[in-house]
């Protein structure tokens, strides 16, 4: 006898259980199960994400409801819709042996029309955020009044994030005798007052301590050269698609600067560092906990109140002075009992700190190499070919789709994915196929720190005159994209911009210098001439590649492939805007 069959569960189940491999009840499944299966009763239960809760409701719930009944005979509030996402697949896996049952995802941010439709279809469970749940009881969209079990999910969460009312709200639309199940990982007043107010005489179960669990970190370290940290860490995010992540910095004014930077470059990234009001704060860690920000740049004193469990990545952007530190750095990560990496890119003149860490935690580093770009190429090639199998059709598409397969016509199979991989895969291929390898040798010189040259260009660079300046509306960044989308050449290619009133200079490489002046022929823009010579005062090419980096502008490295010749970055979103810039759309989170 499996330990899940002396739960009291049935034959459907265990078999999806055992399709699932899960070997061993968890805590709170041995603790609520029997009871949910065995009693008619309203239940609170003491629990965090990760422990194995959503099986804790969701096997009784799937065993006591009828599944030859289209009656809407369950509800799970919950917080977010990811959670909402997260527990409607895990439900459909273990009830994928229960004949017609059905389990609805409804959640705001997607067609509702479609959402009505498929709860029209009957759906026996309906897994909700409460927002679009009271708007669709409004619309008349949604039948809750012959539910039997109602699940609030995250309760402390879904009232912190001022649920209050619309669960009130929806409760009223259920029948009295249901039974409800409340689990929350924290139990604060509030919760215990929906408890009171919304229960009869609740069992209580607690299980562990909050985030226990097997805390499974890895802890990996990448040796690049002092100025390819940037580049860098842009490349372990791009090998890392579905990354969740806090980069931490050693102060705020490299914590603003390298979210700025990354939001540039078309990510979803957030600064959280102690010169943001309250308010930025709140707003900036509320968008992490809703994953529309998937990079969380932060300095060690802002990020002590993160208590957020599903990060899959820490980045130590620079080590902190103190190991201490470094541990509760990488505990932000791999809790109630995920597993999670903490990566730490480093210089070679700092890889004794590495070993001073080892000793600490008592754990070895892997030392990892930064993807090359070609590796990056592949990795987002099987992301967008999962990202294509796993996407739910929108059936507002059949409408089109006649007149789709007449432009498609004559395309075969193959052909058709070749077309549709390459829509995204080409923009990420045409810019990494081109940068080089970041990675320093444990022996090399620390190209940055020592002030080798080995990443300027080998021809030495040239510095341009053009004749447009401030007075036509241009600053040095505006003009610097105007120049690099004009020549179709990488972030780093264009360098040094410096407006002047009615003149400004800039500096490219020597490579560049034929096509740069041919463009600039007979160019016009709005009926006027632009025109491009070579200056004559080589001063700026002397300064070097610096004076864009004081004006928080850091050159080198991988550049903003998101912007390119196309505006739109790859995951989706506008190019984003660092604020300084203003009016430009934060990119879309995908
Ligand atoms: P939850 O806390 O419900 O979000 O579950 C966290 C993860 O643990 C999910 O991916 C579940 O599929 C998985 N899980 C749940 N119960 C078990 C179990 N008894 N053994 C192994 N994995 C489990």
């Amino acid at each position: 006898m499996s330990k899940f069959e002396t739960l009291g569960l049935d034959k459907p189940l265990l078999d999806a259980i055992s399709d699932l491999g899960f070997e061993t009840p968890s805590e709170v499944q041995e603790k609520s199960i029997p009871i949910l299966l065995e009693q008619e009763t309203d239940l609170v239960a003491l629990a965090q994400t990760g422990t194995g809760k959503t099986a804790a409701f969701g096997f009784p719930m799937i065993q006591k409801i009828q599944a030859e009944s289209r009656t809407t005979q369950g509800l799970i509030l919950s917080p977010t819709r990811e959670l909402c996402l997260q527990i409607t697949n895990e439900l459909k896996l273990y009830s994928k042996y229960v004949k017609g049952l059905n389990t609805v995802a409804i959640y705001g941010g997607a067609s509702i029309t479609d959402q009505a439709r498929q709860i029209k279809r009957g759906a026996q469970i309906v897994v909700a955020t409460p927002g679009r749940m009271k708007d669709m009881i409004g619309r008349g969209m949604v039948d809750i009044s012959k539910i039997d079990y109602c699940v609030l999910d995250e309760a402390d969460e879904m009232l912190n994030m001022g649920f209050y009312e619309d669960i009130k709200d929806i409760l009223s639309n259920t029948p009295e005798e249901k039974f409800t199940w409340l689990f929350s990982a924290t139990m604060p007043k509030e919760v215990g007052s929906i408890a009171k107010k919304f229960m009869r005489k609740p069992v209580e179960i607690t299980v562990g301590t909050k985030n226990a669990g097997v805390s499974t970190v890895q802890h990996e370290y990448y040796l690049v050269g002092g100025r390819d940290r940037y580049p860098a860490l842009k490349r372990l995010a791009d090998a890392n698609p579905g990354i969740f992540s806090v980069i931490f910095c050693r102060t705020k004014r490299d914590t603003q600067r390298v979210a700025e930077k990354l939001i540039e470059d078309g990510y979803n990234a957030g600064a959280l560092h102690g010169d943001l009001s309250q308010n930025q704060r709140d707003l900036v860690m509320n968008s992490f906990r809703k994953k529309q920000v998937q990079m969380l740049v932060a300095t060690d004193v802002a990020a002590r109140g993160i208590d957020v469990d599903d990060i899959t990545h820490v980045i130590n952007y620079q080590l902190p002075d103190e190991i201490e530190t470094y541990t509760h750095r990488s505990g932000r990560t791999g809790r109630a009992g995920k597993s999670g990496i903490s990566m730490v890119i480093v210089t070679r003149s700092e890889t004794r700190k590495i070993k001073a860490i080892e000793k600490k935690i008592k754990q070895d580093f892997i030392s990892k190499k930064i993807p090359t770009g070609i590796e990056i190429c592949e990795i987002q090639l099987y992301h967008l070919a999962n990202r294509i199998k796993e996407t739910e059709v929108n059936t507002e598409i059949d409408n089109y789709l006649p007149a789709i397969n007449d432009v498609l016509d004559g395309l075969d199979r193959e052909e058709l994915i070749k077309k549709i991989v390459s829509v995204e895969f080409t923009r990420f291929y045409n810019y990494y196929s081109k940068t080089r390898d970041l990675n320093s040798t444990e022996g090399s010189r620390d190209r940055g720190e020592r002030g080798s040259k080995s990443d300027a260009p080998s021809n030495g660079s040239v510095r341009y005159f053009i004749n447009v300046g401030e007075r036509d509306g241009y600053d040095w960044m505006s003009l610097k994209d105007f120049l690099r989308e004009t020549l179709n050449l990488e972030k780093e290619d264009v360098f040094n911009v410096d407006t002047k009133d009615s003149f400004s200079f800039f500096n490219s490489d020597a490579q560049h210098t034929e096509f740069i002046l041919q463009t600039f022929t007979e160019f016009k823009v709005n009926g006027r001439f632009i025109n491009v010579e070579v200056s004559k005062d080589p001063g700026g090419a002397r300064k070097g590649r610096n004076r864009d980096r004081k004006r928080g502008h850091r050159k080198g490295g991988d550049g903003g492939y998101r912007k390119g010749g196309d505006t739109k970055s790859f995951r989706g979103g506008k190019k984003g805007g660092s604020g300084r810039r203003g009016g430009k759309k934060k990119p879309g989170f995908y």
